[in-house]
């Protein structure tokens, strides 16, 4: 990780232009200069500075960037606003300790492979006591105002039986050796295991349409992208090696995820996560890195799938949202519309595809009203194409699509991309 001083240097950089403004989603609902780009540089370089008396204002603004990396794209001189977001919530943990929902959250249910199934096992089956079947839409609402929740959110339900747990994916835990096919282990993530399994099915039927190899390895866990963007870099850092060993049990040509979040955190923050540990680290980690694949970079670029042309219908319009983690962090636009051309569905671009939805650094949890504002325009969007079905590529974006959609009254179906391949 970065010293005091590299961050202190980053912030420097820094020079109060404001071309990022017009970019930030969360300055575009507060018009506030502390919540744009420049303001959260200009307060995390006097934080790092060791100037007084920022309190809890200081850390209100570092918690409302989704860390978007719009800023970082659109700055002239490249200055990682995100990156500086994210050492600050670091520092914030180190000198405050978490609180205890987020330190239960994300040191005893995310870094154990054993309670966290269990509990979220326990809990697929007293959902419906707190939540019920929304009318309209495919999810659920809470009955009443939870804590942590609220009223009226439209919640993805639970899996019966999560997508790791599935006797036929237990058996594709370990290679057959068919040596002619390219190798694929595919990295699950939590939003696919625990609530949206049908994308790792799909992801499965895909992969094996397309002539490869697929295998689920077993041990692996979260990728700590949740826990890094709270600032529990221990947390992150120790599911990170968790990853590392599982994907090491076994030779994979590419790993796959079809999480645009935990395709960031493998490829990219990986690299300076374990950085500094011991010796040959940084060869592992390379290895393991370097063969990380988004699901439509590989079906696109490196597979060749052909599709199903002509199965989907022309008269449904689909149209599609750009997650962050992919277009903004790993250069991913194109494939995903590539594959999408090939379902045989109309193609209708909405306004501002890459614009954040909102989700993004947690704050649909730290500030779920804010995380709704910034996704009122997606919406809109949506409305404006006149889209029957909005295709990403990213577990969290569709749930906070869904959401928004269900909250705006936005009638249309929100799916990832490999689901209408
Ligand atoms: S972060 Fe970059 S774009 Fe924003 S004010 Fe500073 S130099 Fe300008
Ligand atoms: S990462 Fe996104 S939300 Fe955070 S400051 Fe940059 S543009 Fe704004």
């Amino acid at each position: 990780m970065k010293s005091l001083e590299e961050h202190i240097k980053e912030a420097l950089k820094c020079v109060r232009c404001g071309a990022c403004k017009s970019v930030c989603p969360s300055f575009d609902v507060r018009r506030r200069e502390p919540s744009s780009p420049r303001g959260r540089v200009a307060l995390i370089e006097a934080s790092l500075k060791g100037e007084e008396g920022l309190g809890g204002m200081y850390v209100g603004h570092i918690k409302e960037c989704t860390l978007c990396g719009s800023c970082l794209n659109n700055c002239p001189n490249g200055v990682d606003v995100p990156g500086l977001v994210m050492a600050a919530r670091a520092e914030h943990v180190r000198r405050e300790g978490l609180s205890p929902v987020a330190s239960f959250a994300l040191r005893n249910m995310l870094s154990s492979d054993r309670f966290m199934p269990w509990a979220l096992k326990l809990a697929s089956k007293l959902q419906g006591l707190f939540l019920k079947s929304s009318s309209v839409e495919n999810g659920l609402v809470s009955r009443f105002s939870l804590p942590f929740i609220g009223g009226g959110r439209l919640l993805p339900e639970l899996a019966g039986v999560f997508f790791m747990d599935r006797r036929h994916v237990r058996a594709l835990s370990e290679a057959k050796g068919d040596s002619s096919k390219p190798r694929i282990g595919f990295f699950v993530g939590c939003g696919v295991n625990y609530l949206l399994p049908d994308i790792g099915e799909s992801t499965v039927r895909v992969l094996k349409e397309a002539g490869a190899e697929v295998v689920v390895p077993s041990g692996q866990v979260c990728c700590g992208m949740p826990a890094l963007s709270t600032g529990d870099v221990k947390t992150a850092r120790s599911l990170a090696l968790k990853n590392l060993e599982a994907f090491e049990q076994g030779e994979y040509d590419y790993i796959v995820t079809s999480c645009a979040t935990c395709g960031h955190g493998l490829k990219n923050i990986f690299r300076e996560l374990l950085s500094g540990e011991e010796d040959g680290m940084s060869a592992r980690v390379e290895r393991f890195s370097s063969r990380v694949k988004d699901i439509t970079e590989l079906l696109e670029g490196i597979l060749s799938y052909k599709g199903r042309a002509g199965e989907g219908s022309g008269d449904r319009v689909v149209t599609y949202h750009d997650p962050c983690h992919l277009r903004k962090y790993q250069g991913i636009s194109e494939e995903p519309r590539l594959l999408l051309e090939k379902t045989g569905l109309r193609f209708k671009g909405m306004k501002n595809p890459c614009k954040c939805c909102g989700l993004g650094g947690g704050l649909a949890f730290s500030n779920y009203e804010l995380s709704m504002e910034i996704a009122r325009k997606k919406a809109e969007g949506v409305r404006g194409c006149g889209a029957d079905v909005v295709a990403t590529a990213c577990p969290g974006c569709i749930i906070q699509l869904k959401d928004a959609l269900h909250r705006y009254g936005v009638r249309a179906k929100v799916v990832h991309v490999v689901e209408l391949l």
